[in-house]
């Protein structure tokens, strides 16, 4: 499949990060913006409200429903997903396009319905599954990072098993034992040079 991805010469690559909630997908993309700069990640846009520290226009787009509408109405969304039953979240079109049209690789950081959407819109897209090295890893840092409610994490326990059973539709599993290896692993399909 690389060969075939290899296809669109002078093209930047299109990377699908997914993985279930805590497992580190937030760690790995910090990782390769800060080493690989050449490399867009891509801002999603939201509905839900911000968390402490969170910037608009850095970590996300927050918009509230009715200019989520009006994207969606546009047709503005490379994908969204309303994920863990509550939010909706989606993948501005026009920068991927341009970045991509540039030669640029994209990093997308999104859910598995996500990850389906962008398969059928293009092929081309290398989707990458990122793998707890345990069930019980992923619980502890879920439970760790202390940023959930008791509801919320199990609501996001209840995702992650479904998730984790969709994991043979993507092209590379990439276990998250050590953010450093496994970011090198999702740059490698970015086709970057090495740093
Ligand atoms: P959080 O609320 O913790 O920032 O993100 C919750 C989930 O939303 C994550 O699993 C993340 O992958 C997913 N997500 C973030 N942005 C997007 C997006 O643009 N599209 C889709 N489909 N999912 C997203």
């Amino acid at each position: 499949w690389l060969r075939s991805r290899e296809a669109v010469a002078g093209h930047g690559r299109l990377v699908v990060l997914a993985g279930p909630t805590a497992v580190g997908k937030g760690t790995v993309s910090a990782f390769i913006r800060e080493n690989f700069p050449e490399v867009l990640l891509s801002v999603s846009a939201t509905t839900r409200t911000p968390r402490p520290g969170e910037i608009d226009g850095v970590h996300y787009y927050f918009l509230d429903d009715e200019r989520f509408d009006a994207m969606v109405a546009a047709d503005e969304f490379l994908e969204w997903a309303v994920v863990h039953n509550q939010s909706r979240y989606g993948t501005p079109r026009p920068p991927v396009a341009a970045a991509l049209a540039e030669g640029r690789s994209v990093l997308l950081e999104i859910d598995l319905d996500g990850a389906r959407q962008v398969r059928r819109a293009m092929p081309e897209a290398v989707l990458v599954f990122l793998l707890p090295p345990t069930w019980e890893e992923l619980v502890r840092r879920l439970v760790g990072r202390g940023t959930e409610s008791a509801e919320e994490q199990a609501r996001r326990l209840r995702t992650a098993t479904v998730e984790l059973a969709a994991q043979d539709e993507f092209d590379v599993l990439v276990v998250n034992d050590d953010v450093e290896r496994a970011a090198r692993e999702v740059v490698d399909l970015l086709a970057v040079p090495r740093a």
